[in-house]
């Protein structure tokens, strides 16, 4: 059971960001002519790798074939000094995109989870998160016009003079939530989602709405997708989600009721499950939420609270 609450998957700040060097187009320019300087190649929100399953990576300078050819390259950080950027080869056709990258395959970074060091499985996400915002990014919301990438990738702005709108990555936060039931014996709310295979069952949680804290997100989608009144929240770590844009923040919360009313739209069923009815499912081979998941990690700090 992933209980680590410092590292959740596609978190841990491997990378030194330089947010203050990468607004110096000399200091970027300076990176990409270093021989040390590394290259992620991606394509497509894929990851593109080895026969071994390694994501490639490629020297700035031994590469520039690949610079050339990329529609996008971003400054995704320092690694011990060295600097790392991703390209984008979404431009091109996958058989190329493998072919300049020298790669053997375009996976999802997600299925690479377990095989890959967290601080690549890190890295890996976040390329795919800022290349996704830069290719959905290319026109101004204001005036139509094009956009252009600076910072070292981490901001656009629109290229028409008289407008000049500054665009910034995107991110959609969504709360996760462990509900507690009230009273004894301890159990916790968990659903079936519409969609999800017959007995998958996992936390409830939802998109954060324009005009709401977290919190006002938790009590209303507790209220409208389960029907349960929720008090004493308690915020219980975070996980960066890029794919594409999403930052889960989680919670744990007490409800006010024991009575469940799911909606019907999102979730099909929901009801209570206690330590051991979880536990017997673990031990019979269903495993609590995918591996990578702050789902996972919720249910698992709390089956290690009843310890
Ligand atoms: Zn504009």
């Amino acid at each position: 059971m992933h209980t680590d609450e410092r590292i959740l998957a596609y978190g841990g700040g491997w990378l030194d960001r330089a947010g203050a060097r990468r607004t110096d187009p000399g200091w970027i320019a300076a990176r990409l002519a270093d021989r040390e300087t590394v290259l992620l190649p991606l394509w497509r929100d894929h990851c593109l790798v080895s026969a071994e399953r390694t994501p490639v990576r490629r020297g700035a300078v031994e590469a520039a074939g690949l610079l050339a050819a990329a529609d996008e390259t971003v400054f995704l950080g320092l690694d011990g000094g060295v600097a790392v950027f991703a390209v984008d080869l979404s431009g091109r056709s996958e058989q190329e995109a493998l072919e300049l990258a020298g790669a053997a395959e375009a996976v999802n970074v997600r299925s690479l989870v377990g095989g890959l060091g967290p601080a690549e499985a890190a890295v890996q996400a976040y390329a795919r998160g800022l290349l996704h915002w830069h290719r959905g990014q290319r026109y101004c919301g204001s005036c139509g016009a094009v956009t252009v990438g600076r910072d070292g990738g981490h901001t656009r702005s629109c290229a028409d003079a008289g407008c000049a709108r500054l665009f910034f990555p995107r991110i959609e936060p969504a709360i996760i939530v462990l509900v507690e039931a009230p009273g004894a014996p301890d159990r916790c709310l968990l659903a079936r989602h519409r969609g999800a295979p017959e007995g998958s069952w996992s936390t409830l949680a939802g998109f954060v709405e324009v005009g709401e804290s977290l919190e006002d997100a938790v009590r209303r989608e507790m209220a409208e997708e389960a029907g349960v009144t929720v008090v004493d929240l308690a915020y219980q770590g975070s996980q960066a989600w890029p794919f594409p844009a999403g930052l889960m923040v989680g919670f744990r919360a007490t409800a006010a009721a024991e009575e469940v009313r799911v909606d019907g739209e999102e979730l099909v069923e929901a009801r209570w499950f206690t330590r051991e009815e979880l536990r017997a499912r673990s031990a019979a081979g269903r495993p609590l939420g995918r591996i990578d998941s702050i789902d996972r990690h919720l249910l698992g700090t709390w089956l290690t609270a009843g310890d």
